[in-house]
């Protein structure tokens, strides 16, 4: 079937032409992985690892950080045969999607979080690694100011209108190969300014991805909301009687009654492609029979 789509986050229309440069050199090398007769893990890795040290979106280099001035980062991966794998709140790590596959492939669980996801990255030789930049360091200063300078309180009460305007450039992957297996991967440092140790949506199964028989979709925008929803599998679900891109739309409408802010991309069993957004932006890309296709979505 050999179909791959991307996304670099729901949210921001920040850096817009960088990260489109960046989608589309993901989308092209996923690809190239499927056409040469790889897997539809390989070309989802790939095109994640490409997108997390691009340092143009909120996962892997360059991530947002956190209230503490930390990066903690989630990310999963998950395919057709129910295989999953993610890590949460890890820290210190370059590419958090090969940690969250290793998890997938050597381990008896699902999830790994906070130290126990680093002590799990080192047995299993990944190096140490800092994801800030400076930009990343500046745009957090920038936001302490804002908060310092009484627009929030202690407790960020505010934190959804900063989540409005700067979060969310998050990335994902979803992949069919030839064999018409799928699988999603999902990457992010979460919502900019978040309180340690929170999780959102990218590493729930069910909430920020899902994959089975009938298709698979990854979800990025304001986690708490798309948890509330279990938007990832209400839209695979949805594709059971509706072509993905239907699937995406009724998703999406569910998620406007609720105010949420987010995005889907998705791959049903027939290698249709659904995309679609609620928020201001959505960098995204797709390659169904060797044809490319960008939206900003702005
Ligand atoms: N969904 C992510 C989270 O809430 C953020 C994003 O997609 O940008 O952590």
């Amino acid at each position: 079937m050999n179909v791959i789509i991307v996304h670099g986050g729901a949210g921001t229309k920040r850096d817009l032409p960088e990260r489109k440069k960046v989608v589309i050199k993901a989308v092209e090398s996923g690809y190239k992985i499927l056409k040469e007769g790889g897997s539809a893990i390989d070309a989802a890795i790939r095109a994640t690892v490409i997108l997390e040290d691009s340092q143009y979106f909120n996962a892997g280099t360059g991530s947002g950080l956190n209230i503490e001035g930390e990066v903690e980062m989630d990310a999963s991966i998950m395919t057709n045969s129910l295989e999953c794998g993610a890590v949460a709140c890890i820290k210190n790590v370059k590419n958090p999607i090969l940690i969250a596959k290793l998890v997938m492939e050597n381990t008896d669980h699902i999830i790994l979080s906070g130290k126990g996801a680093q002590r799990f990255a080192k047995i299993m030789g990944i190096r140490k690694y800092d994801p800030k930049t400076k930009k990343s360091k500046a745009l957090y200063n920038k936001l302490m100011r804002r908060i310092k300078g009484g627009k929030g309180t202690r407790y960020f009460p505010r934190l959804p209108d900063f989540i409005k305007y700067y979060n969310t450039d998050t990335v994902g992957t979803v992949a069919v190969d030839r064999e018409g297996k799928f699988a999603v991967t999902n990457s992010t440092a979460g919502v900019i300014l978040k309180l340690p140790g929170r999780l959102g949506d990218t590493p729930i199964f069910g909430a920020g991805l899902y994959a089975n028989e009938i298709g698979a979709v990854s979800a990025t925008g304001h986690g708490e909301g798309i948890i509330q929803l279990c938007l990832s599998k209400v839209a695979v679900d949805l594709m059971k009687e509706n072509n993905a891109q239907k699937s995406v739309s009724i998703a999406l409408k569910k998620a406007k009654k609720y105010n949420v802010r987010c995005g889907l991309i998705a791959i049903d069993r027939k290698g249709k492609v659904g995309w679609g957004h609620t928020a201001d932006a959505m960098p995204s890309a797709y390659i169904k029979n060797g044809k490319l296709t960008y939206k900003d979505w702005v």
